[in-house]
């Protein structure tokens, strides 16, 4: 297995000016004005790094867009995804398969409850397309409930469920969808004061707007077990058994979208685990694969596999688990039980990153709030921690986004890589991440605090 080269290797101006160039005449990019943006030319990475033709090298604590769990390049992955490309590359869905059929053993024995059997996917948003299709089938209703404050994908149905900006332009009317707001103490929906306070008011306000609603309509109540891209936010512990409770009363399909929360990046191989409540239906993605071949899927109850046991599941992928993307799961799963992944990331999560971002809040007054789990945490950058004036709008941009932008541009310089989304940043290493790694990123980004306290 050849080594990804070094940065000092890589270092390659001419090169790195050709990929730009390419790229900036032919790559239309996600969620981007094209004109206005200037991507890195990457070079190469492994582990926590990663680096530009120019020699200069990134702790990444975003983990891509929060997938490699296992960091990049882990060569036990690499090598199994080239034995099965050298052995069978692919192979159509419907045939049963060594890699696909070990990938769905795997995974089964590890989601919560009785979700045994995999419907795999290539990604999050088709995993959350499927969900739907497959509750409103199984229930023979059509809404889903989703809480604003959520992300679920940007395809017709993932965008539509996702609570956020990001839907607005495409947003096609309520189609069958219907919001709530879910539990968040620090900008409490409810004006709670107390945990305890906001986790009964938002489950009060969920039985309230299913019963406005009307509960023989509603298929599926669809939640991030602890929502990721819009805050990470931890809900109270008693939030999802009572909308576990709720759903039971009502008949009503209970989903929780793990593409983010799932495979260690909470300390625990799924999120849902940390709350002793088990879905109907769960969502995975990302870090199934460590992103190293695109995967996702759903995870299914025994109630709702026996509605599809004899009569047909209307859906199909071509992809669906293709033979590459499930030795890389395979291979994941494996590196993470062999090196104990998941509870490295419980313990650096709870020794090192937590205590260290708390310290950092109380120093820093650009820390309104620290919160997370695991390798999961968000620092809410405000610019008055009694007001909690967040350090930029509600969905700034340009000019009124300046303040972030001079944060990460500080990290960047600090040889750190920053996950920004409004006024947040994001702490989302690697789930492998050493301490002496995520020291020297928390000791960047002390620094680079430091130029957001100047706006407050
Ligand atoms: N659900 C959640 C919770 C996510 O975080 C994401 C991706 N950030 C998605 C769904 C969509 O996944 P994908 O981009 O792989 O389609």
């Amino acid at each position: 297995y050849p080594r990804p080269m070094t940065p000092h290797e890589a270092a390659d101006l001419a090169k790195g000016a050709a990929v730009k160039a390419a790229d900036r005449a032919h790559v239309f990019h996600s969620w981007s004005a094209q004109e206005l943006i200037d991507p890195l030319a990457v070079a190469g990475a492994e582990g926590v790094h990663f680096w530009d033709y120019e020699g200069n090298r990134y702790l990444d604590f975003t983990s891509a867009l929060v997938y490699t769990n296992i960091g990049y390049q882990h060569p036990k992955v690499v090598a199994a995804i080239q034995e099965q490309a050298a052995t069978m590359t692919t192979f159509a869905p419907a045939f049963a398969v060594e890699a696909r059929s070990e990938a769905a053993r795997l995974i089964a024995e590890r989601t919560p409850g009785d979700l045994d059997k995999i419907f795999f996917t290539n990604a999050g948003a088709e995993a959350v397309e499927h969900a739907a299709r497959m509750a409103r089938i199984h229930t023979g209703r059509p809404k889903i409930m989703s809480a604003y404050r959520s992300y679920h994908g940007a395809t017709a149905t993932g965008i539509n469920l996702t609570g956020d900006p990001r839907r607005w332009a495409s947003d096609t009317g309520n189609a069958g969808v219907v919001r709530f707001w879910a539990p968040f103490l620090y900008r409490s929906p409810f004006h709670a004061e107390t945990e305890e306070q906001e986790c009964a008011r938002a489950l009060q306000h969920l039985e309230d707007t299913i019963a406005f609603e009307g509960p023989q309509s509603i298929a599926a109540i669809v939640l991030e077990t602890v929502p990721g891209t819009a805050g990470i936010m931890v809900p109270p512990p008693g939030y999802l058994p009572g909308v576990r409770e709720i759903c039971d009363r009502y008949g009503i399909v209970l989903i929780f979208d793990e593409v983010m929360a799932g495979f260690g990046r909470t300390g625990k191989w799924f999120a849902a685990e940390h709350f002793d409540v088990a879905p109907d239906l769960m969502t995975f993605a990302k870090g199934v694969t460590s992103g190293y071949v695109p995967l996702g899927g759903v995870a299914i109850s025994g109630a709702i596999a026996e509605t599809f046991a004899r009569k047909p599941y209307p859906g199909g992928l071509t992809y669906s688990g293709h033979p590459l993307a499930c030795a890389a799961a395979v291979a994941t799963i494996n590196v993470m039980e062999e090196e104990g992944v998941v509870e490295h990331a419980a313990r650096i999560g709870s020794d090192v990153i937590g205590p260290a971002l708390a310290d950092l809040a109380e120093r820093h007054p650009s820390v309104g709030e620290v919160r997370g789990l695991g390798v999961f945490w968000a620092l809410e950058l405000v610019r008055n921690k009694a007001t909690r004036e967040p350090l930029v709008p509600y969905n700034a941009s340009g000019a009124d986004a300046a303040p972030m932008g001079a944060f990460a541009a500080a990290c960047k310089k600090e040889g750190l890589w920053p996950f920004v989304n409004m006024n947040r940043t994001h702490v989302v290493p690697a789930c492998t991440i050493t301490e002496a790694e995520a020291k020297e990123g928390l000791a960047a980004l002390d620094v680079a605090l430091s130029v957001a306290d100047e706006y407050v």
